[in-house]
């Protein structure tokens, strides 16, 4: 329909799969499938288990975008779009991989995150909120982890004598008394070789028992998955019951936290347990790093985690497979959805590996009397296309994507999607500002071919950002009704000269799957000439160099065009600390904003002649990377005077909800 509705209605207007088909077209087994309603279901990691020995992975698709504007570019639209077109019209098997969105967002400022238009996740409403309760799971985790922190600083100070304090830690029980796996793992970290908890001499005790967290160090804050800045600042401990022991905290928004972190790098349940262990909760008053694993928590918070591991299963508007799996913020974190989900799809999109295996899998498929050894060509499932994104631009979102979410899966995207608008274009040609909820100046109605060929500069570099870590890239104009055909042409050749291997205009917000037809086709091409997913990644720095600031140098440089950077005494101080406690072997992710290559909002386009200045750097130690903040960065949003929660409404008669965008 023309013009197009709402995403609400024109989600609502489709009558979904039954999500129990979407599954078995995937070769799910229904014992490796949890349903949850109609239309959504988690998928066990049993699938990986079974398909890792015997398949080849499929092919693996990255969707990154250009500095965008206030108003987003469409990558999330893009990557539903191209899926669509893939599977329902290209007839390939396909799955797209995107992240739970955070209902801050949904009630807030930037609405939902389920694409657009004709190119989306549906039911947009319960995609939107809820899900199958990951976030609120992770609030759950975090919160625990949290009340234990506190709860353990205030035990230790109040109970004054070592041995008392030990024999409530480890209490004395009928049978005898036994340390937890918790217990076990910090007693082998300060090189206590005893498992049994009688036969500690009174100075073990006093060094194993006694945390000594400095309060004003404590990093684990607790969170809520709502825009409510009034909690950005608290101080806790006010009760009578405290005795005293208060301080000043906060609290992020859920998918801030780095158990979402966590969730989005860990590779199984046995890697998550691991991670889990290791976060740094606080420094101890010598300055040495605690963790979750000392406080004894590890093990609580991944049962809390055990079902949010599995990624859930949706739907496209078209009806072809959407992993949904984790949320991780996309300013001080990967902004990407899971490896594990990566994992799941491309084993489940994979050719099988060996003939018995395809003589099991289609054996009893095949037209009576073919040979399964003469046939495998005809015969052999072909491999299919598992398309996620990346948040933000390229540099940010990518270069994460590469240097960190790579890192850690091992994983390389055989083709990068850069998906570009003429009106980010323009606005990085010399256009002027455009704020979400305003009418777009003239300039953005009405072509304007030296500025969109300018902001072509911007795209080029997100090209040349992308190439360098050795995957080809396709370049996708996100068509508006207000574009015209020289501008698409302009865009086009600028692309090429820059190095993209394909530059191709989409349509699929107006026109669903039918049009991203010309950009799957391009993509196939394209990542059908690429080896596969496991080759090496040219990855921009090596992780294991123990300079944290020639790491931050190199993102700097290489990425940002930056000069360099510029180091504040707390971040140098910072960096010491890391590096005395051996925690500076690790990616890192610059926290900065997403609506300029360098540090500043101002400056579009490629600018250069810049520092990147350097405020705070902190350890995400369990999810295996450190992050730096250039910048003021809000690690829970507000509201706005007009919020997203005020059109919500639900029909009385049918329980319809309305007003989601
Ligand atoms: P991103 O993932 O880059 O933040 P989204 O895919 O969420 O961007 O799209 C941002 C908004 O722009 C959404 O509301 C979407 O419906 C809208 N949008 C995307 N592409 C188009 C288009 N071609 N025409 C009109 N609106 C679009």
């Amino acid at each position: 329909i023309k013009p197009v509705p709402s995403d609400i209605d024109i989600s609502r207007a489709q009558h979904p799969r039954n999500i129990t088909n979407v599954a078995r077209d995937l070769g799910i087994k229904e014992s490796e499938f949890e349903q949850y309603g109609a239309y959504k279901g988690k998928v066990s990691l049993d699938v990986y288990k079974r398909l890792a020995d015997q398949r080849v992975d499929g092919h693996y698709i990255l969707v990154a975008g250009i500095t965008p504007t206030p108003l987003g570019e469409g990558k999330s639209t893009t990557t539903i779009g191209l899926v669509q077109a893939l599977g329902a019209h290209l007839n390939k098997p396909t799955i797209a991989n995107v992240r739970q969105p955070s209902m801050g967002p949904t009630f807030g400022v930037k609405g939902g995150a389920a694409g657009g238009g004709y190119s989306q996740v549906i039911p947009m409403d319960e995609f939107n909120m809820h899900l199958t309760g990951d976030i609120h799971a992770i609030g759950a985790a975090n919160n625990l982890l949290a009340a234990a922190i506190d709860t353990r600083i205030f035990h230790e100070m109040t109970q004054k004598s070592d041995k008392t304090f030990y024999n409530r830690l480890v209490p004395k029980k009928k049978g005898g008394r036994s340390f937890t796996k918790s217990m076990l793992l910090r007693l082998k970290k300060l090189g206590i070789n005893k498992t049994n908890p009688d036969d500690l001499t009174a100075e073990e005790i006093s060094k194993f028992a006694r945390l000594n967290i400095n309060p004003d160090t404590v990093s684990i804050k607790r969170v809520v998955d709502v825009n409510d800045r009034f909690v950005r600042e608290v101080t806790i401990g006010q009760a009578a019951t405290e005795k005293n022991f208060n301080r000043k905290t906060g609290f992020d928004i859920t998918v801030a936290s780095e158990l979402m972190a966590i969730l989005a790098l860990s590779n199984d349940l046995k890697d998550l347990r691991s991670r889990v262990g290791r976060i740094v909760v606080a420094m101890n008053t010598n300055n040495e790093p605690i963790t979750c694993d000392d406080i004894g928590c590890g093990g609580a918070i991944t049962a809390l985690l055990k079902d949010a591991i599995k990624p859930t299963l949706m739907q496209t508007l078209e009806g072809q497979p959407v992993l949904v799996h984790a949320g991780p913020f996309a300013n001080i974190s990967i902004g990407a959805s899971s490896v594990i989900a990566d994992k799941l799809a491309l084993k489940l999109l994979g050719t099988p590996k060996h003939m018995d295996v395809v003589k099991k899998e289609l054996g009893s498929l095949l037209p009576e009397g073919t040979d399964p050894n003469e046939s495998y060509n005809k015969y052999i499932p072909e491999k299919g296309y598992v398309v996620t994104e990346a948040g933000f631009d390229f540099t940010m979102g990518g270069e994460r994507f590469f240097n960190i979410k790579c890192r850690s899966s091992g994983l390389k995207p055989n083709v990068v999607v850069i998906v570009a608008t003429t009106r980010a274009l323009k606005l990085h040609g010399g256009g002027p500002d455009v704020k979400p909820g305003q009418t777009l100046p003239m300039e953005y109605q009405t072509q304007n071919l030296d500025l969109v060929a300018k902001g072509c500069e911007n795209l080029a570099k997100q090209i040349s950002n992308a190439k360098s870590f050795g995957s080809p890239v396709v370049v996708a104009i996100n068509q508006f009704n207000t574009d015209t055909p020289e501008e698409i042409a302009v865009i086009k050749q600028k692309a090429l000269e820059a190095g993209a291997a394909d530059a191709v205009e989409s349509n699929h917000w107006e026109e669903g799957g039918k049009g991203a037809i010309k950009l799957a086709e391009s993509v196939v091409k394209i990542a059908d000439s690429v080896e596969t997913a496991h080759e090496k990644v040219n990855f921009l720095y090596d992780a294991s160099n123990p300079s944290i600031a020639e790491k931050l140098e190199t993102i700097s440089k290489e990425m940002y065009g930056a000069d360099g950077i510029e180091l504040s005494e707390l971040a140098k101080e910072q960096i010491k600390s890391f590096e005395s406690n051996n925690l500076n072997k690790l990616p890192i992710c610059i926290a900065k904003t997403q609506y300029s290559l360098s540090h500043d909002p101002a400056l579009k386009g490629v600018p250069s002649g810049f520092k990147i200045p350097i405020r705070e750097i902190k350890a995400s130690v369990g999810a295996g990377y450190l992050y730096a903040l250039a910048g003021k960065i809000m690690t829970i949003p507000g509201l706005p005077t007009h919020s997203g929660f005020m059109n919500v409404e639900v029909d009385e008669e049918t329980g319809e909800i309305d007003g989601l965008f």
